[in-house]
């Protein structure tokens, strides 16, 4: 199901809400905080006795058996609690008000994308990739610029009046100060917030900032695999102090956009400004030099949109020719210029990688010397699902 915007319209949070008070009546829940292999850990719910404790939990045979993933972010019911050991079995996923692919994480309600008004300056081209990507992912967008105390006070002006037309408010920071506005902190207040943007302006520093215990949390956490959970390419879920998670997701910063051209005009807001007020002659107008567009005009994006649109249409284009067999993928890079990259076989056809295949494997012993005689962890694990 989708919006009028064409994006993935949120399953009612009331009945998720009402399912899990009843749920919650009778058995452990808790929320997914990280994903290993065939491991969850799940933080248990404040309505719960055990309010707070994480558990270390596979995944029942019968959720593996109807192919549901377990997502960081996911709401699930614990079974079969064993608090001496911090195992658990998850036996349902309370259902999702929404989904992301990519990064996988479940019930998300919106983006934090961290931009820096100096070192790394702000590019423009690059900010709207990051602005389209997280306006692709149908969550609610908040934008703030750090390393306030590194230019001066015009020039932040000059970007609030900049943003203004493009059509963000953006919170202003420096980390580095503690200069971090209460508006923020609202923001994130009971929300599960995915924080990106591009590396360097400081978003490892925000959430250490916001989370003051991280560092003891991580290693606190990582001593089951033992090594810092940072150095996975696993999305993680923080609990900040005064309620609310915040992912940090590596994945997410690589500004790569996976839409049609066509659905680009709603991940403008000065667009869906100017479609709000006139159509256009073409309902299946791109905006660029067709007769009677309401779109095409002097804005400051619009050099940004087509640039956007056109390599969209290559994207396309590249993808449509794939049959040809040259060999050959195209990739659109943070700068905007396309890519050829040799093309990968298939997932199934591929070859494990040998350092996966080992770094699966130290996972898995490290696993077995940590539980001990305690089989039951290893059900249902295979190597493909470790790689
Ligand atoms: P990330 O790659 O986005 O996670 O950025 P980091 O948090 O690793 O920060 C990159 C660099 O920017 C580090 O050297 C930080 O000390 C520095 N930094 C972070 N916040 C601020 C800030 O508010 N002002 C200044 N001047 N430097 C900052
Ligand atoms: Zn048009």
């Amino acid at each position: 199901m989708t919006d009028k915007l064409g994006r993935p319209a949120a399953a009612p949070q009331t009945n998720a809400q009402s399912l899990e008070r009843e749920t919650a009546a009778e058995s452990l829940v808790g929320t997914v905080t990280a994903v290993q292999a065939n491991y969850y850990w799940v933080k248990l719910s404040a309505a719960s006795d055990w309010a707070g404790a994480v558990l270390l939990c596979t995944r029942r045979a019968r959720l593996k058996k109807t192919g549901q993933q377990v997502m960081v972010g996911d709401r699930v019911v614990i079974e079969e609690p064993d608090w001496q050991g911090q195992r658990g079995a998850i036996a349902a996923i309370l259902p999702r008000s929404t989904t992301l692919d990519r990064p996988p994480v479940a019930n998300a309600s919106q983006i934090l994308l961290v931009f820096a008004l100096a070192d790394p300056q702000p590019e423009p081209l690059q900010m709207s990739w990051f602005l389209v990507k997280a306006e692709a992912a149908g969550l609610r967008v908040a934008v703030a610029l750090n390393k306030c105390d590194l230019v001066d006070p015009s020039v932040q002006t000059e970007w609030s009046d900049r943003l203004q037309t493009w059509g963000y408010a953006p919170l202003w920071l420096s980390v580095y100060q503690g200069q971090i506005p209460t508006d923020l902190n609202l923001t994130l207040q009971q929300q599960t917030t995915i924080v990106c943007g591009p590396s360097g302006v400081g978003k490892s520093s925000l959430i250490n900032a916001l989370i003051p215990d991280l560092s003891l949390r991580v290693s606190a956490v990582s001593g089951k695999l033992g090594r810092g959970r940072h150095t996975t390419r696993h999305v993680e879920l923080f609990e900040l102090p005064r309620g609310g998670l915040l992912a940090d997701t590596p994945g997410f910063n690589q500004p790569d956009i996976d839409c049609g051209p066509e659905a680009l005009e709603n991940y403008f807001p000065e667009i869906r400004q100017r479609l709000k007020q006139q159509r256009c002659r073409f309902s299946d107008c791109l905006h660029r030099d067709e007769p009677g567009c309401a779109v095409r005009g002097s804005w400051e994006r619009y050099k940004h949109y087509l640039q956007l649109v056109e390599d969209l249409l290559c994207q396309q284009a590249a993808q449509l020719s794939d049959t040809d067999d040259t060999g050959v993928k195209y990739k659109v890079t943070t700068a905007g210029q396309r890519q050829a990259e040799p093309r990968l076989a298939a997932k199934k056809y591929r070859r494990i990688s040998r350092r996966s295949r080992n770094q699966a494997l130290q996972d898995l012993c490290q696993e077995i010397v940590d539980t001990g005689d305690n089989l039951e962890i290893l059900e249902g694990l295979s190597l493909d699902d470790l790689t």
